[in-house]
């Protein structure tokens, strides 16, 4: 291919993936952003065989054939997975990603390293990659046990860890320095190892409600990865496509860990440091209201105003139709109603907008936290539905519990709160919620979907 031709058409694709990301920053144009994304990836991977500064292509029908097997396994895995599992897809792709990044540049390094000893900035380049890239392939293994549940989600913390984590860094940096200086394998390998091990000492300590946060801070690594790949192999589209995954994936995480009220550190260090958590009471049996189909109707046909708080129960009892279908009603009866958004309800970031999406619930009837927590006192009646954590007060009011600090939705000013869900089992983060308790809430326990399905028919009805 010329090499203007060839020029040109990675500047398209870097065009291509700015467009993908500006899309993929508001609701209404996400899916176009994604396909502008998918349609630069595919360009990006064709040409690259008709490079015109390489000399000449080898193992050709090997590289297809490894395309071939990553598509037949992908696609089937992206179909099948369950929008709620989400987050251990995007750990697994992006441990993946990490992990090739760090292979290129070892066999790089190894190729480069036939022809002599290689120059200082490829050999820095190599251990960054080899280092970040093997760490965010190992910690994004462990998100994905952790979030799959094949393994404890708890915090793992054990006598000495933090020294035991500070002594691998030293070695995966004094090994770095070692493979610097000497240009040898030995050493290289030494280093690849130790920053395994290093990806699996830093997430162990963390916790199941932050896992989130470090699969974003993992993917950001990856990204970073990528772009210093591209540098070794003197590729400009891998030097772009990484600093903008690098840099998105940055703001994602710092995002994230605002909204659960962390910092980054906190989120990382946080189990060696914490104080014994305030256990939850379970001694003493407290009584809680639960209600019937029939009487949360005739709650809700006299309410004014009603919000709605989706949570992570909404899209396990895939609700999102039947919840639209309840709002429809009420607006048809004259009831004001909006949707209470927290932005770590589900288990992934916009998780209740794409699903809320899927039922074309009008995008103005999403109302984020900070606009709807000064709305909750005038509301009459709010339906929590499948949601615990992002309404738990103990976030406000129990310090030392897993997620005391993050912002919450002050539900607790409503008139009448009512919970739809299955048992008094606690939400993701393991804590009781003691609203649920409290005289002004009602329990409306079942499957969100049959239980919305039923107040629909007694709504009808009255
Ligand atoms: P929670 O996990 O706190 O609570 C979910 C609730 O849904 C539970 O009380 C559960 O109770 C109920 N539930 C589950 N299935 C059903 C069903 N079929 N029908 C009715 N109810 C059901 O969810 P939240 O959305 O409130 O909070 C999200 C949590 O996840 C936070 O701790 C957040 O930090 C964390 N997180 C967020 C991520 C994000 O990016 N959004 C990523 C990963 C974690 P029961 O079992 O009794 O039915």
């Amino acid at each position: 291919m010329n090499s203007n031709l060839y020029a040109l058409l990675g500047l398209g694709v870097a065009v291509s993936f700015v467009m993908a990301l500006k899309g993929l920053s508001a609701p209404k144009t996400a899916r176009r952003g994604n396909l502008i994304g998918a349609f630069g990836a595919t360009i990006a991977t064709v040409i690259v065989f008709f490079d015109p500064s390489s000399k000449e292509h080898h193992n050709t029908l090997l590289i297809i054939a490894a395309i071939a097997f990553g598509v037949l396994v992908g696609v089937p895995a992206a179909r099948k997975i369950q929008m709620t599992q989400m987050p251990q897809l995007v750990a697994l792709f992006n441990g993946v990603g990490g992990g090739a990044a760090a292979l290129v540049a070892i066999v790089e390094y190894l190729n480069l390293s036939a022809e002599g000893k290689p120059s200082t900035a490829n050999l820095i380049a190599t251990v960054f990659t080899v280092i970040v890239g093997s760490t965010s392939f190992s910690g994004s293994v462990i998100t994905f046990l952790k979030l799959q549940e094949l393994m404890t989600t708890r915090p793992v913390v054990f006598p000495g860890g933090r020294f035991v984590i500070a002594a691998t860094l030293a070695g995966v940096l004094a090994s770095g320095g070692w493979t610097i200086a000497s240009g040898g394998n030995t050493p290289l390998l030494v280093m690849g190892l130790l920053a395994l091990l290093f990806g699996v000492l830093f997430v162990l300590p963390v916790g199941g409600a932050d896992v989130p946060i470090v699969i974003s801070l993992l993917n950001a690594f990856t990204g970073l990865t990528v772009a210093a790949s591209g540098y070794v192999l003197q590729s400009t589209l891998l030097i772009v496509a990484g600093t903008l995954v690098g840099a998105s994936g940055t703001i994602l995480t710092r995002k994230m860990a605002e909204a659960m009220g962390r910092s980054l550190f906190g989120t990382l260090f946080g189990a060696f440091t914490a104080k014994p958590q305030a256990l939850v009471e379970g001694g003493e049996a407290r009584s809680v209201k639960s209600g019937s189909p029939d009487d949360v109707a005739i709650l809700l046909n006299y309410a004014q105003r009603v919000v709605i708080v989706p949570g992570f129960g909404l899209a396990v009892a895939q609700a999102q139709h039947t919840v639209r279908e309840l709002a429809d009603l009420l607006a048809a009866k004259g009831v004001e109603v909006a949707y209470g958004i927290h932005p770590v309800a589900g288990r992934m970031p916009g998780h209740m907008n794409v699903l809320l999406a899927e039922a074309n619930v009008p995008y103005e009837q999403l109302v984020e936290m900070e606009e709807i927590n000064p709305t909750f006192p005038q509301t009459d009646v709010v339906l929590v539905v499948g949601a615990n954590d992002v309404v738990n007060p103990a976030a406000k009011t129990t310090p030392g519990c897993p997620i005391y600090g993050m912002p919450i939705l002050d539900v607790a000013d409503a008139g009448n709160v009512i919970f739809l869900k299955r048992s008094m089992r606690p939400g993701f983060a393991g804590i009781e919620n003691d609203l649920l308790y409290d005289a002004k809430t009602t329990l409306l326990f079942g499957d969100a979907k049959d239980s919305l399905t039923k107040v629909v028919s007694a709504l009808k009805a009255l």
